[in-house]
Parts: structure tokens; C-alpha cells; sequence
């Protein structure tokens, strides 16, 4: 949502508010830490680095601690500031020299993992800044969620202008990766005119989309290829050919050396088959912790099927972690998702 976007009387409506409380948020300390979700994407760290870097040149103390190490393909961010991850000593101090904890890309207290135990040690304020659809208000004592938003990136780009913060390349770079990772590369139904005017507006300020593309998609292993190969050659069709189901198991990932990042993309892929509705990849990285992920081709809705078992994410692309085998998990996900689709309208037929 665009300032210009926003009514000029009336009342008040709550984004802005939430928005206001966050500058003030911002304004009011001064030893920030920011962290984002467990197995962070491009936007829970891309926001992390603009937010950052915006702080610091408030003169700011800005730290940054995840749960998560950063997977390869984002280590170029971290060349502006550590990214830390998770170790108990670390996790400890770092709480201990900051006055506030802004958390990115998740309004949901358990996906920060390791963190939140550390938090619920700490009196600290806490600002949430979030996309993603909750059916709550968000654990922190100032909460901006916006799930019309693209991606986080997009959220925090608004703030900045807001705030009348300038764009620096270091931060619309940062921004670039969480808007381009978040919409599929401006291919997602989250793709809209507010996700391309900001895209065009980075690339005033200097980001190049086809070297920032390159670094984040030129990382994989031939090991991760050969294992997409492998998922996707046991791909089944249910539900005449509506929904795809993928599976892959812990001596799979053993095999080929890989872990639960490493299956990025891959669910995305069914996608391409003619007539499919939705795509449920039930990913066993450890055994008997079962990762589920949910994909829509734009008709059903499958971020409730995953709330309801204490996951989340977006009305198109959801996932939850689940416990027990993954015949388990077929069974509390499967039947829901079928049913969904059982309820479509026929689609149009082509005519010419
Ligand atoms: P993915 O399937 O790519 O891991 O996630 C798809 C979307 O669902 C992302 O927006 C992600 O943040 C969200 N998501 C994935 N797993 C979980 C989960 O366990 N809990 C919640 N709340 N959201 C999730
Ligand atoms: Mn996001």
C-alpha cells in the first residue's frame, strides 16, 4: 500500500498505525537485533540486511541472529554485516547488549526457533514485521503485518520511504533479493503493481536484476539435481491428475548429501503440468519429522489446511512440520487438500 494509496481524512485505518508505532519503535531504541524465521529464504534475509543497514545509518547498534545458518546462495549478503546463527552463548550476549528485538518475515513466536527460547529468558520489546496471513495478532508489542504485501522486502521499502530513509544501492540490492525470491521472480500471484513499481524503483538505485539473479540461482549441487531428478521421476497423480504429490525420504537426502533448504524450489515444479490444481511435497529430512509443502496454481486455497495443523504461510504456498511417518502425514493432508479441490468448478475449456 502506497502513502499516495491512503485516504487523507477519515479514520485512521490500522496499517497505518501499525506503521507509525513502528517508526516510533524504531525511534525509541537504540541496540536493535533482528532475526527472521528458521530455514530463512531471500526475504527473511534480504529485510534483515535492509533494515539493518537502514538502522545503522540512523546510528544505530544493529545485530542480526537467526536460528539458521545462511543457505550459500545468500552468503553474499552477509558481506555488509555478520548474519549470525544460532549458538547459546552468542544467542545470550547478543540479547543481553540490545534493547530491542525486530523480527522479519514471520508473526509466528515458534518459527524463530532456537531464539524464541532465548527471548522468553529476556524482558526485551519486541516489533514484528510480517506478509504472511495469521489468523492472530502477532506476539510482538508493535506488529505490521501485511499480507497484501508481495514479500517483507516490499513492507520494509515502505517504511523507508515513509520515513523519508534514502535508498542506498547496499539496500535496495538487499530489497531486490527479498521481492525476486518471494514472487517466484515476479511470477507468483503475489506479483502486482506495487511488486513492480518497487522493483523499478530499486533499479533506479542501481541493482542489476540479471547479476543479482545469477547469485542467488547458481548454486546448487549436481547431488541436489540428480535428487529433484529422483522426487520428481516418483511424481503421483491423484485426483484425475488435480493434485501432485512428491515424496522424499531421509536416505535420499543422505544419498546426495543434501538438507532441508536444498528442496527450494522443487515443489514449485509440478506447477508446469496441464490441469494440476495443487502440489503437496512431503519432504522426511530427519526420520520421522516430516516437512510438509503445499503449492496452488491459483484456485485453492491451502494456507488452511496448514494452519490447521499449526503451520502457515500464503493462500497459494503453505507449509507445516509434522511428527510421525509420512504415511501420517499423507493421511491429515491429502484427504483436505482433495476435497478442496473436489469443490473447484470445472475449468474452461479452450476453445480455439
Ligand atoms: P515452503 O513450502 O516454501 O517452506 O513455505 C511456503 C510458505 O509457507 C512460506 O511463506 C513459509 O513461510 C510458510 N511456511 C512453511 N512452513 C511453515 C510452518 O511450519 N509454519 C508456518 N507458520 N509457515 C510455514
Ligand atoms: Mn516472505
Amino acid at each position: 500500500m502506497s502513502e499516495a494509496a491512503l485516504p487523507m481524512t477519515g479514520p485512521v485505518p490500522q496499517a497505518r498505525l501499525d506503521r507509525r508505532a513502528l517508526l516510533e519503535f524504531l525511534n525509541k531504541h537504540s541496540r536493535l537485533l533482528l532475526t527472521t524465521h528458521i530455514n530463512p529464504d531471500g526475504d527473511g534475509l534480504g529485510s534483515e540486511v535492509a533494515m539493518a543497514l537502514w538502522l545503522r545509518s540512523m546510528g544505530k547498534q544493529v545485530r542480526v541472529l537467526n536460528d539458521s545458518v545462511v543457505p550459500n546462495a545468500f552468503l553474499f549478503l552477509a558481506r555488509h554485516l555478520p548474519l549470525e546463527s544460532w549458538e547459546e552463548e552468542r544467542a545470550e550476549q547478543r540479547f543481553t547488549e540490545s534493547d530491542a528485538l525486530i523480527v522479519l518475515d514471520t508473526s509466528n513466536r515458534q518459527r524463530i526457533g532456537r531464539v524464541a527460547e532465548v527471548l522468553s529468558r529476556h524482558v526485551i520489546p519486541v516489533a514484528v514485521v510480517d506478509h504472511h496471513v495469521t489468523h492472530q495478532r502477532g506476539f510482538g508489542q508493535v506488529n505490521v503485518i501485511e499480507p497484501e504485501a508481495s514479500s517483507t522486502g516490499e513492507i520494509v521499502f515502505e517504511l523507508m520511504r515513509e520515513a523519508g530513509a534514502p535508498l542506498t544501492p547496499d539496500i535496495a540490492e538487499a530489497l531486490y533479493v527479498a521481492l525476486m525470491t518471494d514472487t517466484g521472480s515476479f511470477r507468483y500471484s503475489n506479483t502486482d503493481s506495487h511488486a513492480h513499481r518497487m522493483a523499478a524503483e530499486l533499479l533506479a538505485h542501481g541493482v542489476d536484476p540479471q547479476r543479482l539473479h545469477a547469485q542467488v540461482h547458481t548454486h546448487a549441487s549436481a547431488g541436489r539435481l540428480r535428487f529433484f531428478g529422483e522426487v520428481l521421476s516418483a511424481l503421483e497423480m491423484l485426483d484425475d491428475g488435480r493434485v501432485v504429490v512428491l515424496e522424499a525420504s531421509p536416505e535420499q537426502f543422505q544419498k546426495h548429501g543434501l538438507v532441508g533448504s536444498d528442496t527450494e524450489g522443487l515443489v514449485d515444479l509440478p506447477r508446469t503440468i496441464a490441469g494440476v490444481e495443487a502440489v503437496a511435497l512431503f519432504s522426511e529430512v530427519e526420520p520421522g519429522k516430516i516437512k510438509v509443502s503445499l503449492r496452488s496454481t491459483g484456485r485453492v486455497a491451502v494456507d488452511e489446511i496448514c494452519s490447521r495443523l499449526g503451520g502457515g504461510g500464503h493462500i497459494h504456498a503453505a507449509g507445516v512440520l509434522l511428527r510421525g511417518t509420512r504415511a501420517d502425514a499423507r493421511a491429515k493432508v491429502l484427504p483436505e487438500l482433495s476435497r478442496r479441490v473436489a469443490a473447484l468448478e470445472p475449468r474452461r475449456t479452450r476453445t480455439n
